[in-house]
């Protein structure tokens, strides 16, 4: 296993057990609820939006599932926190594109991904792409304030 492999590993089995900004948001003015029926994840994301300068406060989440699904939600957390809704668009798009394209080289997402790359591995497992973007869906839906629940499939 290459030393990138094996630091990536490491960052989900890390953010896996000890999931970054896990827990509920009082103060939050959006929240989404996100399943997964494929893997039976489920995950509730509270966002706090400053709806005037339209950047992203805090984000926390909560909910239970594999080490993938919880580990894509707390990197997620970790990293879009203070972005503004354009950049965290920029980086959905980003990120959809590094699960799911094998032309996708790693030097590249991790320069516009950060730890987040550290998924890119899943893209070789059709099933595990589903639990690495549930967080995405589900925030989503949390933006645009639908009432109905993310669903992956
Ligand atoms: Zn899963």
């Amino acid at each position: 296993m290459s030393e990138l492999l094996e630091l990536y590993r490491d960052l989900i089995v890390d953010h896996g057990r000890n999931p970054r900004n896990f827990g509920e948001l009082p103060s939050a003015n959006r929240t989404a609820e996100g399943f997964n029926p494929l893997c039976g994840d489920q995950l509730t994301v509270y966002l706090k939006l400053n709806i005037a300068i339209d950047t992203i406060e805090s984000i926390r989440f909560k909910g239970t599932g594999c080490a993938i699904s919880m580990a894509s939600a707390s990197l997620m957390a970790e990293q879009l926190e203070g972005k503004s809704l354009e950049e965290v668009q920029t980086i959905f798009q980003t990120f959809h594109q590094c699960v799911t394209n094998e032309t996708m080289n790693e030097a590249d997402s991790m320069d516009k991904l950060g730890k987040l790359a550290a998924l890119s591995g899943v893209k070789a497992f059709p099933t595990r792409v589903k639990c690495a973007t549930l967080a995405w869906h589900t925030l989503q839906t949390a933006l645009n304030q639908s009432k109905t629940p993310a669903m992956t499939e």
